[in-house]
C-alpha cells in the first residue's frame, strides 16, 4: 500500500510514496553499517561542522519546512517555523557541547591509570511520531550523530515528506550517505529491522502500545532502547498562584500543537478556593481560540492530524460524558471538511473515565477540584503516566513537597512544561524510560567503556 501525505485541513491527498522494498531497506542498512566505522573515526570537530551546516539549512529554509509540517500534519504555520528553528538550536547545542559531554573521565583506583571512555554503538533505528515531525527526529539525531552513531529513521506513515526533507537536510549539510537515512516503511516492518544484526539500538517516540511492541522486539535481541511515550500531565493550581498567569498558560499548555503534544497539560487540578475564578478565566480563553486553516498565521488551532485521531478524541469525550462528566465548552467535532475538533472543557470528570485515566490527544481539558495539597498530589499521581507536570504556587513549603512527591520526569513550577536542549527530557511509569537532550541524552546510545591499566 502506498504511503500517503494527506492534508488534515481538507482531506486532500498531497502526494503518495511507494514504500521501500526489501532491496531498498537492505541498501540503506548496508550504507549505514559501512559508514559507521568511518563516521565514528572522524574527529568530533568534523561531525560538529556537519551539524552546524544542518542548523544553517534548517534556518535558511525554515518557512519551507514549516509549511511542509503544516500541510502534512496540520500544526499552525508559525509553530512549524518555530519548530525548524528549535531543531537548529539542538544541532548547534550538540555541535558545541557534544565533545565535552563525551570526554574521557579519569577515575582514581588501584590502577596506575583508569578512566571511562564513551564510544558510539553503531546504527540506531529511530521510530518517530508525526506530532513534532522535525523536532522529535532532530532531538534524537543531533546527539546520536555527534556521538559517532549513524541513524536510520522510520517516521510516522502520515509524514513521509518530512522524513525525506530531514534526509535532504543532512545531505545538504555534507553528511555522508550512510550517516542518516530514512526508511519509508509501515510499522509492520519495524520488527524485522530491529532484528537485523546491523542495528545496534532503537529509540521510539510514540504511543504506549508502540512502546510495548518495540521494547519487546528489541529486548528479545538484547538491544538498548529509549522509549518516549504518552503522557497525561497534571497542571496543579493552588490558592497562592497568580491565577491570571496560570489560566493564560493553561490554555497554551493544553492547546499547543492542536492539543497533540505528549507534554501538553491534560488534567487541570485546581484547589477549591480558587477553582471558580480559574475555571471562568480558563473557559473564556479556550472559547476565544481561533480554530481554522493552520496555514493562516492568525489561527490558534488547526485540525487533528488524521480522521482516526479525531474519532478517538471524540469517542473519549463521549464516553467520559456518559460516565458523568459535564461539558462546559465544545465537546464535539466541527462540521465541514478537515479533522477539526472544538476546544473542549470537561468538569465533574469521574475517576477512571477516559478524560481522567487516558491520554487525550486533542484540545480537550479535564478540570478537577481538590481540597488540599495532599489531594492535588494524589490526583496528579493516580495517572498511569509520568511524563511532565506543572504546578502553580507561591508557597515555598508547597513547592518543596511538589518537587519531591510528584511522580513524573519533570516538575515545572509556575510555568509550562517544555523541552530544552540544555535539560534532560523523559518520563517514568508508562511514559517510558531513558532520557533525551542535555548530557544525559547523548550518553544513552554509547558504550560506557572502562579502561584500567596496571
Ligand atoms: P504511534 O502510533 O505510536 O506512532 C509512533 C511511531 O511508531 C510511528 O512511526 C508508527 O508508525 C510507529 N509504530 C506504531 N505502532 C508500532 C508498532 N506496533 N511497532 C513498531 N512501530 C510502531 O504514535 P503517534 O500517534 O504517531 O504519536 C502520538 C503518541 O506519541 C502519543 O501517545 C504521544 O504522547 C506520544 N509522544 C511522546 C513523546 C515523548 O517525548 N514522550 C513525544 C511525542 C509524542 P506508523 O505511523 O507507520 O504506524
Amino acid at each position: 500500500m502506498p504511503i500517503a501525505s494527506v492534508n488534515p485541513a481538507n482531506g486532500r491527498t498531497l502526494k503518495t510514496y511507494e514504500p521501500h522494498s526489501e532491496a531498498d531497506i537492505e541498501h540503506r542498512l548496508a550504507l549505514c553499517a559501512a559508514e559507521f566505522p568511518r563516521w565514528h573515526s572522524r574527529p568530533f570537530a568534523d561531525r560538529a561542522r556537519i551539524l552546524l551546516e544542518a542548523a544553517a539549512a534548517l534556518e535558511s529554509r525554515k518557512d519551507e519546512w514549516g509549511r511542509l509540517m503544516t500541510l502534512e500534519m496540520g500544526k499552525p504555520i508559525n509553530a512549524g517555523i518555530a519548530e525548524a528553528e528549535k531543531c537548529a538550536w539542538v544541532c548547534r547545542y550538540y555541535a558545541e557541547n557534544g565533545e565535552r559531554f563525551l570526554a574521557d573521565e579519569t577515575v582514581t583506583t588501584d590502577a596506575s591509570s583508569s578512566w571511562v571512555r564513551y564510544e558510539p554503538l553503531g546504527a540506531v533505528l529511530a521510530v518517530m511520531p508525526w506530532n513534532f515531525p522535525f523536532w522529535q527526529v532532530f532531538r534524537f539525531a543531533a546527539p546520536a550523530l555527534m556521538a559517532g552513531n549513524v541513524g536510520l529513521l522510520k517516521h510516522a506513515s502520515n509524514v513521509p515528506g518530512c522524513a525525506l526533507a530531514i534526509e535532504e537536510i543532512f545531505h545538504v549539510a555534507g553528511a555522508p550517505e550512510g550517516a542518516f537515512r530514512a526508511l519509508l516503511i509501515g510499522s509492520d516492518r519495524v520488527a524485522s529491522v530491529i532484528h537485523d544484526p546491523r542495528i545496534a539500538a532503537v529509540t521510539l517516540t510514540g504511543s504506549e502500545s508502540a512502546g510495548v511492541s518495540v521494547g519487546r522486539e528489541a529486548g528479545g535481541q538484547i538491544k538498548k532502547t529509549v522509549l518516549e511515550l504518552g503522557g497525561s500531565d497534571p497542571f496543579i493550581v493552588l490558592p497562592s498562584a497568580d491565577l491570571e498567569a496560570a489560566a493564560m498558560t493553561a490554555v497554551k499548555a493544553r492547546t499547543i500543537n492542536n492539543g497533540q503534544s505528549c507534554i501538553a497539560a491534560k488534567r487541570f487540578i485546581v484547589h477549591r478556593d480558587v477553582a471558580d475564578a480559574f475555571e471562568k478565566r480558563f473557559v473564556e480563553r479556550m472559547a476565544a481560540l481561533k480554530v481554522g486553516d493552520p496555514g493562516d498565521p492568525s489561527v490558534d488551532i488547526g485540525p487533528l492530524a488524521t480522521p482516526a485521531i479525531r474519532d478517538e478524541v471524540d469517542g473519549q469525550v463521549q464516553r467520559s460524558v456518559a460516565a458523568g462528566a459535564r461539558v462546559l465548552l465544545g465537546g464535539r467535532r466541527l462540521d465541514g471538511p478537515g479533522n477539526f475538533y472544538a476546544p473542549t472543557v470537561l468538569v465533574d470528570v469521574p475517576p477512571g473515565s477516559p478524560a481522567d485515566a487516558e491520554e487525550i490527544f486533542g484540545p480537550v481539558a479535564s478540570l478537577f477540584r481538590v481540597s488540599s495539597l495532599d489531594e492535588a498530589i494524589a490526583v496528579a499521581n493516580r495517572s498511569r503516566y509520568g511524563l511532565g507536570s506543572s504546578a502553580w504556587t507561591r508557597d515555598a513549603g508547597e513547592r518543596d513537597r511538589l518537587v519531591r512527591e510528584i511522580a513524573a520526569g519533570s516538575v515545572f513550577l509556575n510555568g509550562m512544561v517544555k523541552s530544552d536542549p540544555r535539560l534532560p527530557f523523559g518520563g517514568i511509569k508508562k511514559s517510558g524510560y531513558g532520557r533525551e537532550l542535555s548530557w544525559q541524552g547523548i550518553r544513552e546510545f554509547v558504550n560506557v567503556k572502562t579502561v584500567w591499566e596496571a
